[in-house]
């Protein structure tokens, strides 16, 4: 194979310990559901900018919009500015969005990148309670600022801070016994007893598919049971839709499919369509109490990202052609990773996942690293998840066809074999 050696990719990034993520070569363009390096070797991408680029790389449709309004002298850094294109993103949001779900939401652009959007909806449900402790979940990940990183579930993350973070308590993920949804019952008793040391949440804040906690899917039935916990005793319901909104899941909201419509929902990642930096925070009216100047910063309004944004909600939101194609892509997908790892008492890999979201748990992050390894050689990218990186993420663009996840799944299988 062809890898480059440490002394060439040292100049470029001192740090590449990984086949995951930092790949040790020089990237130079990507297109569609690939990237070239500089030696033009071409990459199969199965990671998606971490799930940011579900419509692949340099979509030409978005690609177009951008070009045509670069070429007109648009404007590219608008602050809190009206401009008519982030008035086009509010109107075809709204029109391909909200109201044919009859999403009661306001938006509000809070900043560039997704931890932006949770420390908004973070403060703001502080705000609106008055009360300072949210509850997440255990493998949760928020994001690496201070309030989302304490809410975030992952101790190696979390010790990047330093020190302690307060005002979060954690509740386990999805946790079933003999059929049962047990974990409400014992946090139901302590929200009950006001000697339990346990102050009053404000808010739960979730994510319907853990990505970077190791692709954990929470069951719509649990769901329920949590959106139905939050309105019993008063706590708001944040929906962290990052990574798992856009499309990923096959719905626009990776929460449709339970039925749940939560206080506020944090999106970013895929939103812009093109990688560029664009983060929203959706809360219901009445939750709208900000006053100017309490929450504001300098990039949020990205209007080329306003313009790829529009033109992917127009190009794959008008009707359910892209939520139907991923579905049926999605059944493909698993069907080829069951027939790989199915038997995980003989396969020693357990398969996880929904819509486009895989995940292939291995016993250790050494496994799950090697097999990445052996993808990257054979040209595929993927990344490993997990709290000890056990976990070999599938993550490919909504808009891979047929014949490209059947290469990327071949290589896979070959990967997995052979490791
Ligand atoms: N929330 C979720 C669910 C995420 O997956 C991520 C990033 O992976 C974030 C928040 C943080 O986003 P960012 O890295 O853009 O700050």
């Amino acid at each position: 194979t062809d890898i480059a050696a440490p002394s060439v990719f040292e100049t470029v990034e001192s740090e590449v310990r990984s086949y995951c993520r930092a790949w040790p070569v020089v990237f130079e363009r990507a297109a569609g559901s690939r990237l070239y390096d500089e030696d033009g070797r071409p990459y199969l991408d199965f990671f998606a900018g971490a799930g940011s680029l579900n419509y692949g790389h340099n979509n030409p449709v978005l690609k177009r919009a951008l070009l045509d309004y670069l070429a007109d002298d648009g404007i590219t850094h608008g602050l809190d500015m009206s401009t008519t294109a982030k008035r086009a993103f509010l109107e075809t949001f709204r029109a391909t969005v909200l109201e044919p779900r009859a999403l009661p939401y306001k938006v509000m652009f809070p900043g560039p990148t997704g931890t932006n959007a949770v420390e908004a909806a973070l403060k703001l449900a502080r705000k609106v309670t008055g009360r300072q402790t949210v509850v997440s979940f255990t493998n949760a990940f928020h994001g690496m600022s201070l309030g989302s990183l304490a809410v975030t579930g992952n101790a190696a993350k979390r010790a990047g801070a330093g020190v302690p973070l307060h005002h979060a308590a954690r509740m386990p993920f999805d946790d079933y016994l003999d059929g049962q949804v047990t974990d409400f019952l014992w946090f139901e008793r302590l929200l009950d007893d006001s000697g339990s040391g346990l102050d009053h949440p404000a808010a739960v804040i979730v994510e319907t598919v853990q990505g970077e906690g190791g692709i954990n899917v929470a069951r719509a039935e649990w769901l329920r049971g949590l959106a139905e916990l939050c309105r019993r005793h008063d706590m708001l319901l944040i929906a962290d839709d990052i990574q798992m909104g856009c499309g990923r899941t096959g719905d626009f909201f990776s929460f449709e499919e339970a039925g749940i419509t939560p206080d506020i929902v944090t999106l970013s990642k895929s939103i812009s369509g093109y990688g560029l930096p664009m983060s929203l925070c959706l809360f219901r009216p009445e939750l709208d109490l900000w006053e100017p100047g309490e929450h504001n910063g300098t990039f949020r309004g990205n209007n080329p990202a306003f313009v790829t944004a529009t033109a992917a909600l127009d190009a794959y939101w008008r009707d359910g052609a892209l939520r139907e194609r991923t579905l049926n892509r999605a059944a493909r997908v698993e069907r080829a990773l069951l027939d790989l790892c199915g038997d995980d008492a003989a396969t020693g890999v357990a398969v996880r996942g929904r819509g486009l979201v895989w995940g292939l748990e291995f016993a250790d992050g050494e496994r799950a690293e090697a097999v990445c390894r052996r993808a990257f050689e054979t040209g595929l990218l993927l990344e490993t998840s997990g709290p000890r990186g056990e976990v070999v993420k599938l993550l490919p663009p909504l808009t891979a066809t047929d014949d490209e996840l059947d290469e990327g799944l071949g290589v896979l299988a070959r990967s997995v074999r052979h490791t």
